[in-house]
This record gives structure tokens, sequence and C-alpha cells, in this order.
């Protein structure tokens, strides 16, 4: 009997994956399939993300030999290489889960048509979203570009619940061949994933232990706690959602079902579906400002000042400490996040798209949706942005956010004997308080590379030429 392709892609799951349960519903053989493709695109997956990917694609192998099946890797264009199996296996559908980024909806457009001439049967389903991104539409039949009234509108219409783990998955009888995963080249040459190890578990076993002491643990603190990067109130579901380890329905019923006040939670989530409902009706978005008059912005591109951001060698210790976070774990706190965007393209002037790019390839977690508002929503040029001149002020967001400074001095540990009062500006400090810390301005830790009031006030005037345009 003509097997079915099951083609895996950002859906790394065996539980509510819907392109899987129609595969078995369709009653013949699956063979899975990952398809590895190295890109030029500037969009193709970063370090982390390959890392990730790496033992993700490790762990889908393992659960599908659990069951008897297996994971064929291959590489090169997705079209040619369905074609190779469609020829070597006599597989007469091929069934996959959408995503929505602009490249890949072009790619699959066309493998659909191309399929179909063929006489196979292409099936895509959505396993990636609550929401599809043109089910949600104001009154005019326009996209939302405000959050409030898009999550007002996404309640009116309840997501599914999660479709059901598959535990048998009928094989065929004889297997194409496959390449080894390590052929997929994509761990790094040099071994600077000790500190994703220690933090991370990669697939979906990790996934629902994650999602399962989220809900348990730390739930009902989220929506006060969410905010404090100093504490572990969030659901560090992210890189699991990105790969699609988990599914959004799975997270948003089980923090529903739980008994307690998921409002908070089950909003952010919807940011999520925020940021691919924008995503998929602007898609120009990941490379231009939303807002038209923010191309004309004058940004500074300073290839030092950008080296000392990335680096966390700013001198402004909440930014050097989510910085740092990023680079030693994959991953940074929203809140942290959301600071050291301000910095580099308020204070530092420097354009919001070099910062999407240094999260692109360092975050394990990097969502091209996601990052893009969360870019373009700092920067103050996107969806429902924070207004440009509300500039943050690294000193006092790490005051309130991180108040004993537990979160500094766990990444500068450079700055861990500082009293509580200097933590977050510690060029405050006398030299005798230095001194007794052992910090050494200008030597073990970075002066400031820029006053926060003078850049403030820089930012401010910048914004001014491009409003006046407007
Ligand atoms: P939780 O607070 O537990 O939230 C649960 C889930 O909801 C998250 O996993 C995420 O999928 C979604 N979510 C939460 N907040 C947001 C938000 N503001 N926007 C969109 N979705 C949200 N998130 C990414 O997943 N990938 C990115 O590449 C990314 N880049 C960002 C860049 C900037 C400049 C900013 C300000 C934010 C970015 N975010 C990104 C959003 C947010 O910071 C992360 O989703 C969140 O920190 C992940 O941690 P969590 O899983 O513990 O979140």
């Amino acid at each position: 009997m003509a097997p079915t392709i099951l083609w895996f892609r950002r859906d790394l799951r065996l539980t509510d994956n819907s392109a899987l349960i129609d595969a078995v519903e369709r009653g013949e053989s699956i063979i899975p399939i990952y398809i590895h493709k190295e890109s030029e695109s500037r969009w193709s997956p970063g370090a982390a993300s390959r890392w990730w990917l790496h033992h993700s694609l490790q762990s889908l192998r393992e659960a599908l030999e659990a069951r008897g099946s297996r994971l064929i890797l291959r590489r090169g264009n997705a079209l040619d290489v369905l074609r190779s199996l469609i020829d070597d296996t006599g597989a007469e559908a091929v069934f996959w889960n959408r995503q929505y980024e602009p490249e890949t909806i072009k790619r699959d457009t066309q493998i659909k048509s191309a399929l179909k001439e063929q006489g196979i049967e292409p099936r895509s389903h959505n396993a990636a979203l609550l929401w599809e991104p043109w089910a949600i539409e104001t009154k005019q039949g326009k996209p939302y570009q405000v959050f409030t009234p898009f999550w007002k509108a996404c309640q009116s219409q309840a997501p599914s619940r999660p479709e059901r783990e598959v535990r048998k998955i009928p094989t065929p009888k004889d297997w194409p061949t496959s390449l080894h995963l390590e052929e997929l080249s994509l761990l790094p040459k040099i071994d600077w994933a000790a500190g994703f190890r220690a933090d991370w578990t990669p697939g979906e076993k990790g996934a629902k232990a994650q999602l399962r002491r989220f809900v348990r643990d730390s739930l009902e603190r989220y929506s006060d706690g969410r905010d404090r990067p100093d504490m572990r109130h969030t659901s560090r579901l992210s890189p699991h959602l990105a790969f699609g380890e988990i599914s959004p329905r799975h997270a948003y019923w089980e923090a529903r079902d739980a008994g307690q006040d998921a409002t908070k939670f089950l909003s952010e989530v919807a940011w999520r579906e925020f940021a691919y409902h924008l995503l998929y009706h602007f898609p120009e978005t990941t490379d231009q400002a939303l807002r038209p008059q923010f191309r004309e912005f004058p940004w500074a591109e300073d290839e030092k000042m950008l080296r000392a951001w990335q680096r966390g060698r700013t001198g402004y210790p909440i930014v050097d400490a989510g910085m740092r976070e990023l680079w030693h774990t994959g991953w940074m706190h929203n809140r942290v996040r959301m600071i050291v965007a301000s910095f580099l393209t308020k204070d530092l002037l420097i354009p919001w798209q070099r910062g999407a790019e240094w999260f692109w390839d360092t975050l394990v977690d990097a969502d091209l949706a996601n990052n893009t508002l969360g870019w373009q929503w700092t920067a103050g040029c996107g969806a429902d942005a924070a207004p440009y001149f509300r500039i943050f002020n690294p000193v006092s967001q790490g005051e309130r956010y991180d108040p004993d400074g537990a979160y500094v001095r766990r990444w500068v540990p450079e700055l861990r004997d500082l009293p509580k009062k200097y933590i977050h500006q510690p060029w405050a400090a006398s030299p005798g308080v230095l001194a007794q810390a052992n910090v050494k301005l200008g030597e073990n830790y970075p002066r400031p590379i820029v006053d926060h009031a003078k850049a403030r006030m820089e930012a401010l005037n910048a914004y001014e030429k491009i409003k006046k345009k407007s």
C-alpha cells in the first residue's frame, strides 16, 4: 500500500500533532522525515537554535524508535528531497503542519502545487497556533494592530483542545535511507554549550515536564512574579514552543484547567498569537519597521558600541547581566529583553535589526514572529509599540525588578560584593566602597559606555526629526 510521508518541521512532537494523527487515520504506513537545508537566508537557524534542533531531533528519533518507527533525515531542497523520497517509497501523500514565516509560506505553496501536479496528495494542518492568523479580524475585515482588541476577539473563539498522543505508528516494510544526525552538522565545532546543557532538556519529554512543573509550582505566582528576573516564575516554555515540542493548545488548556487564575499567562501566550498574526499580515516587518516614518530614523551604526552590548560590557549592570545570561544559557528573561533592547535602540541608537540579528543567533527560542514583534515593540516602531519617548532607565528598571541585585550578582560576578545600594550603578559608589568590593571601574568592570541622561535626550531629539515628517 502507498505510504504517507510525514514531514516534520517545527512540530517535533508526537502529542497534539495534527498531521501525524491525520496520517495515522489515513491508514497506510508512515514515513517520518526531517529535511535539513543549509541556507544563506538571514533567518536560517542561528547557532543556539541549531544546538537545540540537534537535541530535539535526537529526542524525536528516540520517541519514534520506541514506537517501532524511524526518523529519516535528509538534506537539501525540500521539494527535491520529497520527490526523491516519493520515488524511493512509492508514497502517495505528504502531510505536514503549517508554518507562517514568509519564506516558508512561499516555499510550501510551491511544494503543494508541484505535488498535486504529480498526483501526490499534499495536506497541511494547523498545529502551531491557537488561532490561524487569518481567522481573527476586525469588524472591517482588517488585521489587528493593537493587542487588547485582538485578544478580546480571540477570546470569543475558544481554541480547540489538544489531540491525543500517538502511540502506534504503522511502519513500511522497507525503510528508505537516512543520514545520521551528526551528518547534519548542527552542533558547534567548539563546544560552548555547557551552560545550555545545564539549563535545558530539549525534546518533547523535557517540554511536557517543564509545563507540568510550571503549572504545579509557578502558575499561581505568575502574574505578580513574571517581571522578576531574579526569580523563576515564568514558564520557560519558549524554546519548546519554538520547536513545536509542545503545542500552544496543550499549554493553554493545561494552564486553564489547573484550577488557578491563569488569565495573565494565557494573555502572554496570546502575545505569541498576536506576533504570528502580524507576521502573516505584514511579512515585510522582519526587516522593516511597521510604522513607515521609522524607516527614516537617524540610526547610528557603531560597531564598537554594538560589540560592548553583545558582550555584556556596557557598564550598566542589568544590561550586562541580561546579555551574559543570553550568551551562557541561550535565553533571557522577558523584562530584561525589553531593557537591553531599549538600551541598544535608544541609548545607543543602533538599529533594532542589529539587535534582532544577535538575538536570532544566540537565543534557543529564536522565533521570527516573536523576535520581530519584541524588537519593534521596544524600539517603538511596531504594532501596539511602547511609545518611542518611553525610554527605559537601566538603573531604575534594575532597582525595581532586581531589588536585591541577585540577578546582577549571578551574571556579573565582578560586582558580587557591592552593597545593594550601588549594585545597579557602581559608578555612584565611593572609591572606598568600590575598593572593598574589589571593583575597579574601567579595569575589571567597564565604566558606562554612554551617559543615560544624555543619551535619552539625543534619542528624543532623533525622534522629533521623524515625528515632524509623519
Ligand atoms: P512566559 O512568560 O512563561 O510566557 C509563555 C509563552 O508565551 C512564551 O513561551 C512565549 O511563547 C509567549 N510569550 C510570552 N511573552 C511574549 C511576548 N512578549 N511576545 C510574544 N510571545 C510571548 N520570544 C520568543 O519565543 N522568541 C524570540 O525570539 C523572542 N524575542 C524577543 C525579543 C525581544 C526584544 C523581546 C522584548 C521579547 C522577545 N520574545 C521572544 C518574547 C518573550 O521575551 C519570550 O517569549 C519569553 O521571555 C519567554 O519566556 P517564557 O517561556 O518563560 O515566557
